[in-house]
């Protein structure tokens, strides 16, 4: 007899990948579907259910499972990236429909939502990341038909109360769409707290080795604005490769290994340097010194994910050399993976960035968590 899916644990889900065995081969991994196309029957109707592959692919239907389970959402698709993924979510709206926005979000949909979505007629509005009051009054003033919202929030870390923040937007029939690609679905469960869309990049912890760019999309209800996403991604066309797809749930298997390992050294590694003399700022909501610290112990569950950034307070000067001199860390833009990554990150988002210079945001692995101290120890000095 096979077990009852929803009474098991995320760790159970994740380790066998929904645990699909399929005949005629009783296979414990799933194979890799490369057909683009499908036979009709002589009465012009598909009996395998596929039509052709831009519509979707076999390959996406375990990772996909697995991402809809951990998430408590009805359904889950995968994108060809984290952009496609959100952009899917602004391109299912209607030109006029105001968007409010967080002030600091990942710098590479700001800009796109910038260059691409507000000249498509979408009306573009920022709230105050750190401040509820700000984005309640917003809200209420405003009355967009999407609030979008990303914690903990690219590159600085602040914390946004997902339930408060989809209670206020539910007043007035806004839709809560959550980036919590720093979150995952281990550690945060939007949908249970208000939200209608979750997205993620896969290419970050849910895939875990550097290896792919993905994208997804989880959401409470199979309704209609759902159904205009999934349209988004056959019709715009941003589909994942079924290898892609296949190593995703390969990375997945040990997303809750991976996630535990990097919020434990990263929470040990913000405790040891917090207060140290070169630095202004250790930003992690795992410090009780996190002015979002209270409502991520409530919205966090088993660690405060493993994403961290640290100012220098001899400027930008002193961050980029203590960047350079760094041994362990890999210098490399990105996050979420197993190997530990540092970047000087106005660098990286360029001109028009709002990341302040001193900062070095850092992705933290699974590595001993001793080595990672060193080597910030003595690039420090
Ligand atoms: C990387 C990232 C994205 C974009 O995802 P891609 O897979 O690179 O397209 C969006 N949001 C956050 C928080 C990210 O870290």
């Amino acid at each position: 007899m096979k077990p009852d899916k929803s009474k098991l644990h995320p760790e159970t889900l994740a380790a066998q990948g929904m645990g699909k065995v399929a005949e005629p081969y009783r296979d414990i991994v799933p194979p890799i579907y490369v057909s683009t196309t499908y036979e009709r029957g002589a009465d012009g109707a598909f009996p395998g259910g596929r039509t052709y592959s831009r519509a979707d692919n076999p390959s996406y239907d375990q990772a996909e499972a697995l991402i809809a389970s951990l998430e408590g959402a009805a359904a889950a698709i995968l994108f060809a990236s984290g952009q496609a993924a959100a952009a899917a979510v602004f391109l299912a709206l209607t030109p006029g429909d105001r968007v409010l926005a967080p002030r600091n979000m990942y710098w590479g949909f700001r800009k796109w939502v910038l260059d691409f979505a507000a000249p498509w007629g979408l009306g573009i509005e920022f709230y105050d990341n750190a401040s509820i009051d700000d984005l309640a009054a917003k809200v209420r003033a405003q009355r967009p038909r999407l609030l979008w919202i990303e914690t903990p929030a690219n590159p600085t870390w602040e914390i946004t109360d997902i339930a408060a923040a989809s209670a206020i937007a539910r007043e007035v029939g806004a839709i809560v769409a959550v980036d919590s690609t720093a979150a995952t679905p281990l550690l945060t469960r939007p949908i249970e707290l208000g939200a209608h869309i979750v997205m993620h990049s896969a290419t970050k912890y849910l895939n875990g080795h550097s290896d792919v760019v993905a994208g997804v999309l989880a959401t409470a209800a199979d309704d209609a604005l759902w159904q205009r996403i999934r349209y988004q991604r056959g019709g715009g066309g941003a589909v994942l490769g079924p290898l892609e797809a296949w190593l995703l749930l390969r990375g997945m298997r040990t997303l809750h290994l991976r996630v535990g390992a990097a919020c434990a050294n990263a929470q040990a590694i913000a405790e040891r340097f917090n207060g140290h003399p070169k630095l202004s700022h250790v930003l992690y909501p795992g410090l009780a010194t996190h002015p979002g610290h209270a409502v991520a112990a409530r919205q966090m569950h088993g660690g405060f994910g493993g994403m961290m950034s640290l100012r220098l307070k001899a400027g930008e000067g002193a961050a980029k050399a203590f960047t350079a001199r760094l041994r362990v860390f890999k210098r490399a833009t990105s996050l979420g993976s197993v190997e530990s990554l540092a970047e000087h990150r106005a660098s990286v988002e360029g001109p028009g960035t709002q990341c302040p210079a001193d900062l070095v945001r850092l992705s933290i692995g699974v590595e001993h968590v001793e080595d990672l101290i060193g080597d910030i120890e003595q690039a420090l000095t």
